[in-house]
């Protein structure tokens, strides 16, 4: 186990916090509202509070500050399962190796162009690319080429403009070839940080190794790949324990590379084919805990963004906006060809979704809430990522970029792929987001907005 997961810590700290008292954890909530973060100790005090008058306080204070740092922004998403070959055996997933009952299959690139271009037709900007642990003859080549026909599928002005992805653990020079090939995101999941039941869940495979995984986003990093997402497949072990551990590996990263993870994801453990486990976690997360989770990881690093994936129902996912969540999927099929051929949905199917509806009616209701569905990729591109991108959101800086590039994105969606419902009501809101905007932020907006409307693409700053 690599050293900057100590259990012996977590342990402790869990132990010494575990009936907090009220005086503790109104200072932890006050310490939340300067937006420096929590250390590990705030972090457990607040996963123990049951207390509905404290847990009230603590959505408060996540709503708080994810609203001065965000805004009203959603960014959006579609993931794009290229392949379900799996050389790995984790308990908890369809893919694993030895399940029979899936079909297997790894699209060509021509079938990942097509994939792509039904994305882009949709209206997304954004993919997040997933593979399972095992390539087709090219070997890892097969990701770097799916990279860059995902990049080559263009219809109309339509195109995606970053690719962020989840594949296994790589060693450095592979990582290199990742960033050359343009992705944004690097995202890796630990899935459980306790040691004892990472090797019970992974019995087969490269996987296996728990240390070699923990690493992979410090050789990432290494690589040059600024921006790495981290998670936590929640329901396999203790959620407190698993908060902890997270933090010590933000900590750890923070520490070695001056700038922690760009993204956090918390997906819960759902039904998938052949899985006993998927369908009665060992430790299933109640949605109480879940929403509290949200919160706690919120105040603890506010400038990272959380990620709420379709596993979850739309009213749970709705919920969580409130609390903190900065970036969602939308409208996903997570089966390899699954937006071609969208009649299957079940068939190699990695889980079971939560959120089956459509882009545009996720956009709609997302839009109905007040918030801005943003489809901006300008950080990326202009160069804004690692540290810079950290430097400049910790004064606020970043807000007069995101809320800008949020309402001409937002704009260009409306106009090239909206249903006429859904452009009237995301309309209204985009007028009344630019109303609650001030100074340097308004005007870029209202500059971005006149050259959308004029039929320009592709405007942020
Ligand atoms: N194969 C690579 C890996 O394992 O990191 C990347 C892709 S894997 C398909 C992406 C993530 O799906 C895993 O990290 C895991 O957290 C999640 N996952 C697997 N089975 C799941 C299930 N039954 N419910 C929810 N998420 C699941
Ligand atoms: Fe393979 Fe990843 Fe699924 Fe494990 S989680 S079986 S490595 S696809």
């Amino acid at each position: 186990m690599p050293s900057f997961i100590n259990e012996v810590e977590i342990a402790r700290i869990l132990e010494q916090n575990q009936r907090p008292d009220p005086a503790k954890v109104k200072a932890v909530l006050n310490k939340a509202k300067e937006m420096k973060g929590l250390d590990l100790e705030d972090v457990a005090v607040l996963s123990n509070i049951s207390d509905p008058m404290q847990l009230f306080e603590l959505f408060e204070e996540a709503n708080l500050i994810k609203d001065k740092i965000y805004g009203k922004r959603l960014v959006i998403f579609a993931p794009l399962y290229i392949s379900n070959l799996c050389a790995n055996e984790c308990s908890y997933c369809a893919f694993r190796a030895a399940n029979k009952a899936l079909e297997r299959r790894s699209l060509s690139q021509e079938e990942i162009r097509r994939e792509t271009e039904i994305l882009v037709k949709q209206g997304h900007k954004r993919i997040l690319l997933v593979a399972g642990e095992s390539y087709p003859k090219q070997g890892f080549q097969y990701v770097i080429d799916s990279i860059a026909s995902v990049y080559a599928a263009k219809v109309g002005n339509g195109a995606i403009r970053r690719v962020n992805a989840n594949v296994a653990p790589l060693e450095i020079d592979e990582f290199k070839l990742l960033k050359e090939a343009g992705i944004g995101t690097y995202q890796l999941f630990q899935e459980t940080y306790h040691h004892e039941t990472y090797h019970k869940v992974h019995t087969g495979g490269k996987k296996k190794d728990y240390a070699y995984r923990a690493t992979a986003l410090h050789r990432a990093m290494e690589a040059g790949i600024d921006d790495v997402g981290i998670g936590v497949l929640f329901g396999l072990y203790n959620f407190r324990f698993e908060l902890l551990a997270l933090m010590q590996h933000i900590r750890e990263l923070e520490q070695v590379f001056g700038v922690g993870p760009h993204t956090i994801s918390v997906p819960r453990l759902e039904p998938a084919t052949g899985s006993d486990i998927a369908s009665h976690p060992p430790f299933a997360v109640a949605d109480l805990d879940f929403r509290k989770i949200v919160a706690i990881l919120r105040l603890a690093v506010p400038y990272t963004g959380i990620i709420m994936s379709t596993r979850e129902t739309a009213q749970m996912r709705r919920e969580t906006f409130a609390l903190g969540v900065s970036q969602i999927s939308a409208g996903s099929r997570t089966n390899p060809g699954g937006y071609t051929d969208s009649k299957h949905e079940d068939d190699g199917s990695q889980f079971c979704l939560g959120d089956h509806r459509s882009l545009d009616e996720v956009i709609r209701d997302v839009a109905e809430m007040g918030y801005i569905p943003s489809f901006c990729t300008g950080c990326y591109r202009l160069g804004r990522t690692g540290q810079d991108f950290m430097d400049r959101a910790k004064p606020g800086d970043i807000k007069n970029h995101c809320g800008p590039n949020a309402v001409s994105t937002f704009m260009e969606y409306l106009m090239d792929y909206a249903t006429y419902e859904t452009r009237l009501i995301g309309e209204n809101v985009i007028e009344d987001v630019i109303n609650s905007m001030h100074g340097i932020a308004r005007e870029r907006a209202v500059t971005l907005l006149e050259k959308v409307k004029k039929g320009k693409h592709d405007m942020y700053c």
